[in-house]
């Protein structure tokens, strides 16, 4: 029995038998064959084609289904690859001019076209390296006829361990029996981390080299409540944590009835919670866990795709569709925030030096006004349909913030020289990232409608932490005094000057800094819809005057173990059920 500690993406307590996802590539028996069976390699090869497309028609269905025409459309990009003419030509010429063998020729083709997307300098081009990879994966498994686990026909729930996943294969898991994730790496706040977070189930991530420590079968427990894993566990510590599951699963049911309460402390204060989400289907979901509204759609997870950047019309159609699912609540949508862990990521790509500290957001945006005004457009147009807020990321000058106004005018103007119908008082806000922007507060405050916290990112500029990166995880934390300290002034600025206030940072989601941001005068949080029912049950169990006293306390210690420790026990003292 070995305990492994890392980073969790969600609580909650899965057991199962472990299945690992080969970061290594397929292992090609044989280069060439003989040339009288060449006919049979070729025939090997449009089986394999043929099975791929079949797999991938079924996969983009089920996937429509669960997680929308979004999620599904990479799916439909695999399946052009793999229906492509040229493909199969190519492949066939070296069956037949080399005598290679299919599985050989096919790798060999698939990697020159990774190879291709390499040298291109578009990163929006990027992603698709993994895309051809997985295409190339996934021809060789039907080439190959090997029976490695494929996770869509899984019989029994299992663990599925993997060294990292693809944003693909993260969205698949909704239709898999996976029951929870463990990975080698990944932080907190990374993308794959908050993809996995949006399907809702235990993971762990960051926990270094978790896919050479077990095999395939063995028995693997994730407390996600702790961040641990515990991999081959004796007789005693899986009866231990067979009850922490039935009780994980009571609390859930039991948080579950809450959805229809509303957030409001002991002495009457109506606390207001919003849900984060990546994709357009999610605003429904949220609203069925009781959230108040959208208060961070991530929308450059529609750009992250493998045909590249969607039109006008089809993200107006996706922010229509979060917005009607709010069902008149709320939404706050958020201009894309591509570069830094949500874009360049990739290793093959020659990325910038430093890229959280690059060419990302806002900033990104600015420099594509084409695309920047295309999603103005289109989220202008989507805002008659129902109560829109709209947000920049990452600003850090005024002058940042009044040129992206400024291109909102512009796309304003367009429409109205066109004679489109749109939200004329659409409030405009901003998120406020960096140190900068906190130290600059009061001068926003005069010209915003509204500011969102994201301490995502705030802390780890503050800190000068890469929230995406595992070897420095234990020096990112919001209990940092710095932190709290920078909270505590911006919330107070904004509530001096009457200025709306929400914070979407992972932290709004953890129970053990609520009774903090409620008592440093927060009313507005936004985090994944499966934090919220927790959230809700603490709010609903606290006085104001009690929070005050929690948050003045936890500002009064030198150092994040002495916070992080008081917040806690805290916490527990109202919680003493819940794992948070
Ligand atoms: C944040 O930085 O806190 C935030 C909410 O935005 P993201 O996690 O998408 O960077
Ligand atoms: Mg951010």
């Amino acid at each position: 029995m070995e305990v492994l500690r890392g980073t969790a993406v969600a609580p909650g307590i899965a057991i199962g038998d472990v299945v690992i996802l080969e970061a290594e590539d397929y292992r090609i028996p044989f280069r060439s064959v003989d040339p009288e069976a060449r006919d049979e390699e070729l025939a090997a090869l449009d089986r394999a084609l043929a099975a791929s497309l079949r797999e991938l028609t079924e996969q983009a269905v089920r996937i429509e289904e669960h997680l929308g025409r979004d999620a599904a459309k990479v799916f439909d990009w695999h399946s052009g690859v793999l229906s492509d003419p040229s493909l199969r030509e190519n492949i066939e010429k070296l069956i037949r001019e080399k005598n290679a063998s299919a599985a050989y020729a096919a790798s060999t083709v698939m990697r020159g076209y990774q190879r291709r997307f390499m040298q291109m300098s578009d990163p929006l081009l990027v992603e698709r390296i993994r895309d051809v990879q997985d295409i190339e994966r996934r021809l060789l498994r039907h080439i190959l006829g090997e029976s490695r686990e494929d996770l869509a026909h899984l019989t029994k729930p299992v663990i599925l361990a993997a060294h990292d996943l693809s944003p693909t294969q993260t969205a698949q898991l909704a239709e898999t029996m996976v029951v929870g994730v463990v990975l080698d790496t990944g932080a907190a706040t990374s993308h794959t981390a908050i993809l996995l977070k949006s399907w809702g189930r235990p993971g762990v991530i960051g926990l270094d080299d978790i896919t050479t420590r077990v095999s395939g079968g063995d028995t693997v427990i994730i407390d996600g409540s702790n961040q641990l894993v515990i991999t081959n566990p004796d007789e005693s510590t899986l009866v231990e944590y067979r009850e922490k599951e039935r009780a994980f699963l009571r609390l859930t049911t039991e948080l579950d009835a809450l959805s229809d309460l509303e957030p409001v402390t002991k002495d009457g204060e109506r606390v207001h919670l919003y849900s984060n989400i990546e994709f357009p289907r999610e605003a429904a979901s949220g609203i069925g866990k009781g959230a108040d509204g959208v208060g961070l759609y991530r929308t450059e997870f529609l750009f992250l795709r493998p045909e590249g950047s969607p039109s006008e019309e089809e993200q107006y159609q996706a922010y229509r569709e979060a917005i009607l699912g709010a069902g008149g609540r709320p939404v706050t949508i958020r201009t894309f925030d591509l570069g830094a862990d949500k874009y360049t990521q990739e290793k093959q790509y020659e990325q910038e030096r430093n890229p959280m500290l690059g060419l990302r957001s806002v900033r990104y945006s600015l420099q594509h006004l084409d695309m920047f005004k295309t999603q103005l457009r289109a989220i202008l147009r989507a805002s008659a349909h129902g109560s829109v807020k709209l947000m920049f990321p990452l600003i850090s000058s005024l002058m940042e913030f009044r040129q992206a106004k400024m291109t909102l005018h512009d796309a304003m103007e367009d429409l109205e020289e066109a004679g489109v119908e749109f939200d004329r008082s659409i409030q405009i806000g901003m998120m406020l990232e960096t140190p900068a922007a906190a130290l600059q507060v009061k001068e926003f405050c005069r010209e915003v409608s509204f500011v969102s916290i994201g301490t995502n990112d705030l802390i780890q500029y503050l800190l000068a932490v890469d929230r995406g990166n595992e070897r420095v995880s234990r020096f990112y934390t919001a209990s940092h005094p710095a932190v709290l300290r920078l909270l505590r002034d911006v919330i107070r600025a904004c509530t001096k000057s009457d200025t709306h206030c929400t914070l979407c940072g992972e932290m709004a989601g953890q129970p053990m800094y609520t009774m903090f941001l409620l008592g440093v005068g927060l009313r507005h949080f936004s985090m994944a819809p499966a934090n919220i029912p927790e959230v809700k049950k603490l709010i609903r169990l606290l006085k104001m005057s009690h929070a005050q006293r929690v948050a003045k306390r936890a500002l009064s210690f030198d150092t994040d173990r002495q916070v992080t420790n008081y917040l806690r026990d805290e916490t527990k003292k109202l919680l003493p059920e819940d794992p948070f």
